[in-house]
């Protein structure tokens, strides 16, 4: 099944919810990016502010094509967060705002969120579950704090945190992020580990047919692959991850895993993917065979349509100038540029392989840790029942959900530890292994 990053556009399903959300984001973005820089306080991390937008504009807001309602999160907190990250300020507004707005990936994983890639490539939305938008926000701090002592952390960038809700839709909760791949280099293969084995096998058949798709741990140990980084960048990488892990698990975040996208450079570009919009993705998330349907993909009502009939009727008439479209389309200057000051995005945007004596080596590895937005106890609400049950009828402490957190991240940091050695390393053992 091949699924196609289609550009959204006026005649795509998800336009309308596509276009506000970046008219709400550049509203308030550029709203707090207007006032002068301070210093965070506690309340900035519980901060929320609403917005009712409309097509005719009121004092607070600017006229918009269509009426929604919009929830801006932490803005201070985002802004020192894009800070931290190096982005420009001007830079994020122009790449999210631009002409042709988004390619959509679609929904890729079992959760239902749906993916857009901003048009330059740059940024991803992903439209995240009312759990995992209450889990962000309580563990804003921690998060914040984290990334601010760790400026090469392997953890997905959050830039944003929105809500957008459209007259008789739902509340759609989303998170601006980095996208970890680049937007001028092929990535050959892609792998989403998690170091463990049960069900974590993409079916080798179906890779003709999908060679974009997203492999698996099993995938990955078929094929006795490695990352392949010499002792100065295993060291540095191991540290990290280690790091970030420990944050994950003191935060009981489970179901996380590494995205690797693996440039190889004698391969080098096959085609011109300059436009990315219309490149083929096969998206990998855990489920990537059964798409659930979406909330952003249910048909609007006939009272939606009436209305924005209405509205385009309204636009024709009175000519409303289309904010959105007046921003212009440039494309950012080359990429990934705001991302030199981390140590894993600094060859190309990415992280290139080395050798025993860490002289460069053929690949360059695009990666990070995703989907860490996942708490232990919406895996194991069940689990956690039972053992509440238990603890009644047995009086005793049980572990069960002390555990799972702390051993989901020892198994992931052992899993990808172990396959992090050199290719001359591992070529090594592998005559070893025969020879015995
Ligand atoms: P599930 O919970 O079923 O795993 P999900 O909807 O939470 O799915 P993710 O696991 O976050 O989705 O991501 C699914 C896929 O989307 C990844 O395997 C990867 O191909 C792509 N993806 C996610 N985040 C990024 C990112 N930051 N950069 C590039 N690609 C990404
Ligand atoms: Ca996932
Ligand atoms: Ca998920």
């Amino acid at each position: 099944r091949v699924v196609v990053g289609t550009k959204v556009d006026q005649n795509h399903v998800n336009w309308v919810t596509a276009y506000n959300m970046l008219t709400g984001i550049r509203f308030t973005v550029s709203r707090t990016n207007a006032k002068m820089d301070r210093e965070l306080t506690d309340a900035d991390f519980e901060a929320k502010h609403k917005f009712s937008f409309d097509i005719t504009g009121n004092e607070l807001t600017p006229s918009a094509k269509y009426d929604f309602k919009f929830k801006d999160y932490a803005p201070w907190v985002f802004r020192h967060l894009r800070t931290i990250f190096k982005l420009d300020p001007a830079d994020y507004l122009v790449s999210l705002t631009s002409k042709y707005i988004l390619s959509e990936l679609g929904s890729p994983g079992k959760s239902g969120s749906f993916f857009y890639f901003s048009r330059d490539y740059k940024y991803i939305i992903k439209t995240i579950h009312h759990a995992e938008h209450k889990f962000l926000r309580k563990i804003l701090k921690d998060y914040y704090n984290h990334v601010q002592a760790n400026p090469n952390t392997l953890l997905s960038q959050f830039y944003g945190l929105h809500r957008v809700k459209i007259p008789y839709g739902r509340k759609i909760h989303f998170v601006v992020m980095n996208n970890l791949f680049p937007p001028h280099r092929d990535i050959h293969r892609t792998f989403d580990l998690k170091g463990s084995t049960i069900g974590r096998d993409f079916r080798e058949e179906e890779l003709e047919a999908n060679p974009r798709a997203t492999l698996k741990d099993l995938n990955w140990l078929r094929r006795n692959l490695h990352l392949e980084f010499g002792p100065t960048k295993k060291k540095a990488f191991i540290e990290q991850m280690q790091k970030d892990v420990k944050l994950l698990q003191r935060l009981h975040i489970m179901d996380y895993s590494l995205l690797i996208g693996i440039h190889d450079l004698e391969k080098g570009n096959e085609e011109n993917l300059r436009d990315k919009t219309l490149q083929v993705f096969q998206p990998g998330g855990d489920n990537a065979e059964e798409p659930q349907p979406n909330m952003l993909m249910r048909t609007p009502s006939k009272l939606e349509s009436a209305r924005k009939a209405k509205e385009l009727r309204h636009m024709i008439k009175t000519q409303k100038p289309v904010p959105m479209e007046q921003t212009s389309s440039k494309m950012p200057n080359e990429l990934h540029d705001h991302q030199r000051n981390n140590y894993f995005y600094t060859d190309d945007g990415g992280f290139q392989a080395t050798h025993e004596d860490d002289t460069p080596g053929e690949e360059i590895y695009y990666l990070g840790i995703i989907d860490c937005l996942t708490h232990a106890s919406t895996l194991y609400s069940f689990i956690k029942r039972m053992e509440h049950f238990i603890k009644g009828l047995m009086n005793e402490e049980s572990q069960i959900s002390a555990i799972p957190p702390e051993r989901y991240g020892d198994r992931f940091v052992k899993f990808i530890s172990a396959v992090t050695k050199t290719r001359e390393a591992a070529e090594r053992e592998k005559a070893e292994e025969a020879a015995n």
